[in-house]
């Protein structure tokens, strides 16, 4: 049972040095399990045709706004290079 101070708090004897650097471990940890994790995107192989792919803009959606987008003109779905002002019916939104 730790000890209590003279708040409802509970009082455990860890340095602030050990505190922060747990603290930085978890943030770390958290990096790789998470974003970090993920290697890097590879080139899609469907088709242009396939994917519906268009070389403008639909509204607002574009290649350079979706999340499957390869800077500076790859895709993650499409095959072949496309232009970040594309658009195929594989878009999301990052
Ligand atoms: S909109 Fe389609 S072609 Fe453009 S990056 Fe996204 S998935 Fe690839």
């Amino acid at each position: 049972m730790p000890e209590q101070k003279s708040s409802s708090v509970p009082w455990y004897p860890v340095s602030r040095r050990r505190f922060l650097a747990a603290g930085a471990g978890a943030v770390v940890a958290g990096g790789v399990v998470s974003g970090c994790a993920h290697g890097p995107k590879m080139p899609g192989t469907t088709p242009k045709e396939q994917a519906q792919y268009q070389d403008h803009p639909n509204g607002l959606s574009r290649c350079g706004l979706c999340k499957h987008y390869i800077p500076n003109n790859g895709c993650e779905v499409v095959a072949g290079p496309v232009s970040p002002d594309g658009w195929c019916r594989f878009y999301a939104l990052f």
